[in-house]
């Protein structure tokens, strides 16, 4: 990871402190998995559906726990 994405990160966690301990990135600082808040796994980004409130545009919950409710 370069200095930059580490600056990048950094400058998001100070907005959303929490943000960073759910999510996990790539080396050019793009969201690749995020861990649902139900099943604690981390899954990536295709595995969660869109929710326009949340701060990523993602749910919290990926789909299957979703559908289990
Ligand atoms: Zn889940």
């Amino acid at each position: 990871m370069t200095e930059e994405d580490k600056n990048k990160i950094r400058a998001y966690s100070k907005k959303t402190p929490k943000y960073l301990s759910r999510r996990k990135f790539n080396e050019e600082g793009a969201l690749v998995e995020v861990q649902c808040s139900h099943c604690k796994k981390f899954k990536s980004i295709s595995e969660f559906s869109k929710n326009k409130t949340q701060t990523d545009g993602l749910e919290t919950k990926c789909k299957v726990c979703k559908q289990a409710k």
